[in-house]
């Protein structure tokens, strides 16, 4: 039916973007699919939408040259092909008409540049003009363009790779890695909620530790969350040491996606430890402590939910509450409490959680190292006890 509109239009229509990419990768059903036309998006999407139904709603977005409709379920979204070119000081391109070949060179990534034709005259070919195909087979990020170009004219690009590397488990190739190292400072003229949009989709990858492994790598955590970069290292004082709590914590943030999709549940893992960097003190006899760790770190959230744009209600008081409370259930368990008396125990406890933890103030750290493995996966057990 697209085709078919177009033609009467005298539009050429192609699919274009992450459908292409899922759709050769065997991924997950689609939610939208991105069209491009050389013509205008607006008015093509406006004939589609009226040829299905009169009455369907269509969304205008005139600034972005854009507009969508839902049908069945998904998200149809209709563009003009157009060429970019970028200012220095920000990420909105000034936009010209372009042909198709331009508008998949304004594309972030190989993978995301492919289009399939629905034109009459070669319906359903695979237009590849930067190996894209060949890159999904040797699971790669690569940019279409020069990637010190790609990345310093739109910066949430560096966000958008480390996000496709974690959701995909691609690599970033090479010289991308450089380019995103080297511009890194220019993530400061990208939104926060844009990057919070992308971090997010890392969090809720099946690993989040490879991205944000490639976050602390190229510099990007450091510039957005450096409390959590802060947590990195090793020190040694006569002979003592305490473990990394950076290395640790992607341990942690890993273990407990095993466990849950809940976002703010993987977020409360990520930052459990926050309030270590600042409390950090070496005590003669006692060695490395972190006292009162866990009530710092529950009060930097709120800071850091501030700064990072995120939202301040019911969500963050749960991660707040987590942070609190995640070492000290930890003594709970090891305690011999079965998982039915534990339930029982959160129950009665109710939204006070606060009683639980004084019950057992008791005993919450131990220097046994048979138990200290035991422990590693206590925190998001007890978390997702919480939850329930
Ligand atoms: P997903 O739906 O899994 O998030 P997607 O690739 O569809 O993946 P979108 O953010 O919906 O991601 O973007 C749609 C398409 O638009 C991308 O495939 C890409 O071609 C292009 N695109 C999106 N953002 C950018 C950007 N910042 N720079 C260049 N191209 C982009």
């Amino acid at each position: 039916l697209i085709s078919e509109v177009a033609e009467k239009n005298n539009q050429t229509v192609f699919i274009v973007g992450g459908y292409v990419r899922d759709l050769l990768m065997h991924r997950k059903a689609p939610t939208d699919i991105d069209f491009v036309t050389e013509g205008n998006g607006i008015d093509l999407a406006k004939a589609v939408a009226h040829e299905i139904n009169s009455k369907l709603k269509v969304s205008v977005f005139k600034n972005y040259g854009t507009a969508m409709f839902k049908h069945e379920g998904l998200d149809l979204e209709f563009v003009g092909a157009r060429k970019e070119s970028y200012a220095e000081d920000s990420r909105k391109p000034s936009v010209e008409i372009g042909t198709l070949e331009d508008d998949q060179k304004r594309r972030d990534f190989t993978i995301n540049a492919l289009a399939i034709s629905l034109n009459k005259e070669n319906f359903g070919e695979l237009i590849d003009p930067f190996d894209g195909i060949l890159d999904i087979k040797k699971r790669i990020l690569r940019t279409p363009l020069e990637p010190s170009q790609t990345y310093s004219d739109d910066p949430l690009r560096m966000m958008r790779a480390i996000r496709f590397a974690s959701t995909l488990n691609f690599k970033i190739e090479e010289r991308s890695l450089a380019s995103i190292k080297s511009e890194v400072e220019r993530i400061r003229i990208v939104s926060m909620e844009r990057i919070m949009v992308e971090f997010n989709k890392i969090m809720l990858s099946e690993k989040p530790s490879v991205g944000l492994k490639l976050m602390e790598q190229t510099g990007i955590l450091h510039l957005i969350i450096p409390e959590l970069t802060a947590l990195k290292g090793i020190e040694e004082v006569e002979g003592q040491t305490h473990k990394d709590n950076f290395w640790h914590t992607l341990e942690v943030v890993d273990n407990i996606c095993e466990n849950t999709d809940n976002l703010w549940l993987r977020w409360a893992a990520l930052l459990h430890d926050i309030g270590k960097a600042p409390t950090k003190k070496f005590m003669e006899g006692n060695g490395w402590t972190f006292h009162g760790h866990e009530f710092l770190g529950s009060k930097m959230v709120k800071n850091l939910f501030y700064r990072l744009k995120l939202p301040l209600g019911t969500d963050m008081k749960y991660v707040q509450k987590l942070v609190k409370l995640s070492s000290r259930p930890i003594a709970l368990i090891d305690d011999g409490t079965s998982d039915a008396a534990l339930r029982r125990l959160l129950f009665d406890a109710g939204e006070d959680l606060e009683d639980l933890f004084i019950l057992n103030k008791a005993d919450i750290t131990t220097k046994n190292s048979s138990k200290q493995a035991k422990f590693k996966k206590n925190f998001e057990y007890v978390a997702l006890k919480i939850k329930e």
